[in-house]
């Protein structure tokens, strides 16, 4: 009894094969763009110059919006040149027959389209169209928005920085992940504790405060000393001494 994966893997134990598409002799063990040949379908496993070729044909959403103009080929409907993902009109490109149904990336089955009708069409057939009624409510909100532009700046005011993520730029997002504001936070610029003054150092204390709050209430380690802690667990006159008594 094998388990169905291993038998899958016997069955595909051929090292040597034909190009999909040209049918020169290729090595499935050679790997091709840094995967294992042997990962993709026996169907698609080409020669590395059918490889090559089919990646160059390759159109991006930009080219198809000038091939084609600007309408989503499944809805009709305009495919907005400012929208971005993960915008749901973003523009993506549609392989008409899905490469599921054994559709090639060649320019012919390409065409523009919303990143939501892309998603809604999934595997469908090359005749499946989307009922643009889906999709008018999203342009409309769009439109109505005024996004037709994407901003150029963070969307902190006066902030000219590029904006990297939610529309603020690195500084001003990170801001927000860690303090939870785009404000960095205000430090108190005296100390904070009761009846005192002095100029704050750390966390809002003075030096001398802040010290007291790091040690806390900790006694010299000495027996039947009950002196505050000055450092290394001693107070101040038997941590001298422990100095004093060092060796070298
Ligand atoms: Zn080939
Ligand atoms: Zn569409
Ligand atoms: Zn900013
Ligand atoms: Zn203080
Ligand atoms: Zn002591």
């Amino acid at each position: 009894m094998v388990c169905r994966n291993l038998a899958r893997r016997h069955a595909d134990a051929a090292t040597h094969g034909d190009c999909a598409q040209c049918g020169t002799a290729i090595d499935y063990l050679a790997p091709a763009n840094g995967t294992s040949r042997r990962l993709t379908p026996v169907s698609k496993r080409l020669c590395d110059e059918c490889r090559h070729r089919s990646a160059s044909l390759y159109m991006s959403a930009d080219a198809l919006r000038r091939r084609d103009g600007g309408n989503c080929h499944l809805c009709g409907l305009l495919v907005p040149a400012t929208a971005q993902k993960p915008h749901p009109l973003a523009p993506e490109v549609d392989h008409v027959l899905p490469i599921s149904r054994g559709g090639t990336h060649d320019p012919e089955n390409l065409a523009l389209a919303h990143k939501t009708c892309n998603i809604a069409k999934g595997g469908r057939p090359a005749t499946w169209r989307r009922d643009p009624a889906e999709v008018a409510p999203m342009l409309a909100e769009w439109n109505r928005d005024g996004l037709t532009e994407p901003p150029k700046t963070c969307s902190v005011a006066d902030c000219e920085r590029r904006p990297e993520s939610h529309g603020m730029c690195q500084k001003h997002r990170r801001r927000v992940v860690k303090y939870g504001t785009t404000e960095l936070p205000q430090h108190p610029t005296h100390c904070t504790a009761d009846h005192c003054d002095k100029p704050a150092r750390s966390r809002g204390m003075c030096r001398s405060h802040y010290r007291k709050h790091l040690i806390g209430d900790k006694r010299c380690a000495v027996a039947d000393c009950s002196k505050q802690v000055h450092t290394r667990q001693l107070c101040r006159r038997h941590y001298q001494r422990f100095l004093d008594n060092r060796p070298g």
